[in-house]
């Protein structure tokens, strides 16, 4: 291996810039050149990208977002956008590919590898934490940093004025930041995509902590649930318990954003070296991930089609102190 791209794909993730960073740095390490491609897997349709020096990537560490910018690249989808973007590749003089992103990008590699025998690495970058493979993805970290705070500011205005709020953090079909953030947000109850709640339940949960004097009540609710919206499920609450002041909060995209924390950097940095390191072992088609402290290298198919559960005992601690 001489020379690796590098992309970012789908939805930006705080800890992608220390990603690429790790990969040019190692790259240049061991005497290989590299080069970013920008917006994803657009830039390979387009032949938008460039060679990438030690100092390139100087002072980005620690911000969010992605200064190789990000795409959902609809070509790419195609045959046809597929084999341009190979024509560019092979243009360039590129022997393989590492890109970061979640399980849309990475169903994007693995087609791109086998059609055109191409080497990739995919590097799990997603606020989501949903990809099998990896107990820890990129981003994840900063995004319940962020909601967690959030949290502890509208529960300081819940309690002074006795309301229920309802908090949507991001989550279409994963709860696992709605799960960490409800543990370390201390929510009276969270609703998951995962879990058959009713709204029966949640009510009964409630009038219990009322029972028990609980002086706030903040309830975790993943936007992708099975109950409908924050604001659906806090008018069904409403008919049951009509004297409840209850307030509705979407974080929304802030969560996506800022800083990325130590443990996403630290996570980031080892992740990109691995990622080099695996494309000069001769890895190809996998995903690197990190299983109990250490770095792993996951088929791509199994780490997007393997559905990754939420941990079972986070959530009976979650219900233990919720009392
Ligand atoms: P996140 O879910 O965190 O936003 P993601 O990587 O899953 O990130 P997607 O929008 O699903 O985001 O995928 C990113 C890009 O990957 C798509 O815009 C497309 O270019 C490519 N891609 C996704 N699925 C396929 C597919 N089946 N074939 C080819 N390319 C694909």
């Amino acid at each position: 291996i001489k020379k690796i791209g590098v992309l970012t794909s789908g939805g930006d993730a705080p800890g992608m810039n220390a990603a690429v960073r790790a990969v040019v740095r190692a790259s240049i390490y061991y005497g290989i050149d590299v080069f970013g491609i920008y917006k994803g897997y657009d830039g390979l349709i387009n032949g938008n990208m460039e060679q990438l020096y030690v100092r390139s990537v100087s002072n980005i560490l620690s911000r969010g977002g992605t200064f190789l910018l990000s795409a959902r690249s609809k070509e790419f989808r195609t045959k046809e956008g597929r084999a341009k973007a190979y024509e560019n590749f092979k243009a360039n003089g590129l022997d393989a590919l590492v890109v970061i992103g979640g399980d849309g990008s990475f169903t994007g590699a693995d087609i791109f590898s086998q059609e055109f025998d191409v080497p990739v690495i995919g590097i799990p970058g997603t606020i989501d934490n949903d990809l099998s493979g990896t107990d820890f993805t990129i981003g994840y970290d900063t995004a319940c940093n962020t909601a967690r705070e959030a949290i502890d500011k509208i529960r300081d205005t819940a309690s002074s004025h006795e309301r229920l709020f309802f908090v949507e953090v991001m989550g279409r079909d994963a709860g696992f930041i709605a799960l960490n953030s409800a543990i370390g947000g201390g929510a009276v109850a969270m609703i998951v995509p995962e879990h058959n709640w009713s709204i029966d339940a949640l009510i009964s949960r409630l009038k219990k902590g009322a029972a028990n004097q609980k002086a706030s009540n903040v309830v975790i609710v993943a936007e992708g649930c099975h109950l409908g919206s924050s604001y659906d499920i806090a008018e069904k609450v409403k008919e049951h318990i009509p004297h409840y002041d209850i307030r509705v909060s979407v974080l929304g995209h802030l969560q996506r954003g800022g800083s990325p924390t130590t443990l996403d950097r630290v996570l980031a940095s080892r992740m990109g070296v691995a990622a080099v390191e695996g494309l000069r072992e001769g890895q190809s088609k996998v995903m690197v991930g990190v299983i109990n402290n250490k770095i792993s290298y996951t088929p791509i198919g199994e780490a997007i089609k393997t559905i990754k559960r939420l941990d079972d005992d986070e959530f009976r601690i979650a219900k233990i102190l919720s009392i």
